[in-house]
């Protein structure tokens, strides 16, 4: 897995950008804003100088982090190029499964698409794509960069697969 592609600059999307490209991804963030696109960047840039005042980063890993990130508005443009696809957009049924919709239709079917969604179903999002087996929840804390705490949920269907007994 190389190239981490996060939908949504807000929040929780900038935070997980930021550990992904601190953690040697290369990582793009995609947003209709391009204001909320701006702001996490020099969100990003302000908790890595916020690590370096601690001592837990240097500027050197600064500068690699920073060149790691790209910031982009065309989500059709940069689906294609992604191996793991994590959606942090607004917390709105409708809208998340427009955007599985079209991660659907525009990545290879071997690609994970995940969602940080707190309270939408997975199985639900996962019935908008192809392959439905790729959809998992990748549920990140707030504050993302501090928090190391990271929920994976699987949807029912494929819980199922593996806990046939449960349903007999
Ligand atoms: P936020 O409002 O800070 O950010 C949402 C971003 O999504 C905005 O920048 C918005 O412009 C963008 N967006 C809207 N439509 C889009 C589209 N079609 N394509 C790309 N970007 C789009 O929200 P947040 O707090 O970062 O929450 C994001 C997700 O994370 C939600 O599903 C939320 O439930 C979940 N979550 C939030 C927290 C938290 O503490 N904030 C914690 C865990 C999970």
């Amino acid at each position: 897995m190389e190239k981490i592609l996060v939908i949504g600059a807000g929040t929780m999307g900038s935070g997980i950008a930021h550990v992904f490209a601190m953690s040697g991804f290369n990582t793009t963030i995609v947003d209709i804003s391009e204001m909320q696109l701006q702001k996490a960047k020099s969100t990003i840039e302000k908790n890595l100088d916020r690590q370096i005042a601690k001592g837990t980063l240097t500027n050197e890993m600064k500068s690699e982090t920073m060149e790691r990130l790209t910031f982009e508005m065309n989500l059709e443009e940069v689906a294609h190029h992604s191996d793991l696809i994590i959606e942090a957009a607004t917390e709105q049924f409708e809208l998340k499964s427009k955007i599985f919709n079209t991660l659907s239709n525009m990545t290879a079917s071997n690609v994970i698409l995940a969602t940080n969604t707190s309270s939408i179903s997975i199985t639900k999002l996962a019935s908008h794509v192809k392959n439905p087996e790729r959809v998992i929840g990748m549920h990140f804390m707030n504050p993302v960069p501090i928090m190391q705490l990271l929920e994976v949920i699987r949807d029912i269907i494929q819980a199922m697969k593996f806990v046939p007994r449960l349903w007999i």
